[in-house]
């Protein structure tokens, strides 16, 4: 295999050439049956089809972190500090994780405190690793209620919490917690279908990273993992976060928790008074500028609170087909979960001043033209079922070459990427494109994204990186932001 970092020990190539083949059949099943699953099956076939996602799921997690922890346990992984925002980074932590969230009904929020630097410089590729397995962990052990990520700048270091409101671990199953291989009992191995590495990597991470991290847990009130990091703080020339025109007063009515709490230091950080309520009565009282309502409360609640200032419903992506709902009832407008503070400011000035203040991303999809250079027939099988059922007219390369010739006549709007292609691969690709002058965003996709392939890619012309599997959905996410935002809508 070519070595995309060039720093690969001979055991390390061995490991990312079989991970990559054991990968690309197990990619291609998760997205098959990302496909099965949108048909119409009855609840057996469902259930077969869910089980073969979620098995196929599990064994890719599994892959990753044996991948993952054999390259730590070389003692090669080297830090890369870079600059970074380290907001966007628990937020992107956060949208990633959302929809298996949201599958299960748990909430999800960020909180980023006052005193966060706007910008920093380290190692952010193994910080949002440490975060994502973290939260990725909470989501998996948590049946009911939610999940919260809450950031914060203590004596020159970052300190991460990520609180679950699921079982807990005992003081006995905390020993020890944090070695590889490492349950908390034979249940949970079962339940799961982890190995018991997430934690160990984790802690490496961490120490590489001269950090630290701990737990606060005790069963039946859930757990706390505590990560702290130090990092530079380079916020000299960051740009300030979204502030409101004037000092806003927001109630926030009927958001679960870890929602509730995130728009409201969101709000608060832009210069807003938001308040909590419980009901109708609550929120007049508080005598808001503008509501944000949660699109679960019941119709006559939702009526009463428009009655008392423009009413954001907040909703989950999956819940877009209701838009048309809220607006005939005389929503201001809607914003979609997990919140972005841009956004967030955005909609709730809109609102305020009376205007129409729609969630963009949340607007139905117009379609456009896409080209997909993979050259696995599954893979582009996928994709373009599931671009082509919500509206984009979808051409398709098998080599790098084929995509510039392709690029050339038929001038897409949006490029997916597969970096290892026969004849002329996605970065080769990508390079001739930019350089013939052709503009238009591309996405790299790879079955192994690392900071190394990451900056690799973009260096050769990628406007954005994913990667595989990207199922039904998110492929489709993917394609909207990025027609939109070279639309020059967003
Ligand atoms: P696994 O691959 O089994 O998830 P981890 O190292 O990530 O391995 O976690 C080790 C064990 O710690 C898990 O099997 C689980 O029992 C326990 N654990 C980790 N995170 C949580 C959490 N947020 N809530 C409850 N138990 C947890």
């Amino acid at each position: 295999m070519t070595d995309p970092s060039g720093k690969l020990s001979p055991e390390q190539a061995f490991l990312a050439a079989t991970s990559h083949e054991i990968r690309t059949p197990l990619n291609g099943i998760l997205g098959t049956v990302s496909l099965l699953l949108e048909t119409d099956l009855d609840p057996a076939q469902k259930e077969y089809a869910d089980a073969i996602r979620l098995s196929g799921s599990r064994l890719l997690d599994l892959l990753n972190n044996i991948l993952d922890f054999a390259r730590l346990d070389t003692g090669t992984s080297e830090i890369e500090p870079e600059r970074f925002r380290i907001a966007e980074l628990a937020r992107e932590v956060s949208e990633l994780l959302a929809p298996r969230a949201h599958n299960s009904g748990i909430d999800l929020g960020v909180v980023i405190h006052s005193g966060v630097p706007e910008e920093a410089i380290a190692d952010a590729g193994k910080i949002r690793q440490i975060l994502f397995n973290l939260v990725g962990n909470a989501l998996k052990f948590t049946e009911q209620g939610g999940v919260l990520i809450d950031v914060r700048y203590v004596n020159a270091k970052l300190l991460f919490r990520v609180c679950d409101t699921g079982p807990g671990i005992s003081r006995d199953d905390q020993d020890g917690l944090f070695d590889a291989f490492r349950q908390t009992s034979a249940g949970d191995a079962q339940k799961d279908g982890g190995v018991g590495l997430g934690l160990a990597i984790v802690k490496k991470l961490t120490e590489i990273l001269g950090g630290s991290v701990w737990i606060n847990s005790q069963p039946g009130n859930g757990t706390c993992f505590f990560v702290s990091i130090p990092i530079e703080d380079a916020s000299d020339e960051a740009i300030p976060s979204s502030q409101l025109n004037e000092p806003r007063r927001i109630v926030l009515a009927g958001l679960a928790p870890a929602t509730a709490l995130s728009a409201w230091a969101s709000l608060s950080q832009a210069g807003a008074r938001a308040h909590i309520v419980e009901n109708a009565q609550q929120a007049r009282q508080a005598r808001p500028d503008v509501i944000l309502a949660a699109a679960d409360l019941p119709e006559r609640s939702l009526r009463a609170l428009m009655r008392i200032a423009p009413v954001l419903v907040v909703m989950r992506p999956e819940d877009r087909g209701l838009m048309s709902r809220f607006h005939d009832m005389g929503a201001a407008g809607w914003l979609v979960r997990p919140l972005r503070h841009k956004s967030l400011t955005e909609r709730v000035e809109l609102a305020a001043q009376g205007s129409a203040a729609t969630d963009d991303s949340a607007e139905p999809v117009n379609g456009g033209r896409v080209l997909i250079a993979d050259d696995n027939p599954v893979n582009t099988l996928i994709a373009r079922r599931a671009l082509e059922s919500a509206g984009f007219s979808v051409s398709v390369a098998s080599t790098g070459r084929e995509a510039v010739d392709l690029c050339e006549s038929l001038a897409p709007e949006l490029v997916f990427m597969d970096l290892r292609m026969p004849i002329m691969d996605g970065y080769d690709a990508m390079k001739t494109m930019r350089r013939e002058g052709m503009d238009m965003p591309i996405i790299a996709i790879s079955a192994e994204i690392n900071p190394d392939i990451e900056r690799r890619a973009r260096a050769c012309g990628a406007s954005g990186v994913a990667a595989k599997p990207l199922n039904a959905d998110a492929l489709r996410r993917l394609a909207t932001d990025w027609t939109r935002k070279s639309s020059g809508a967003a």
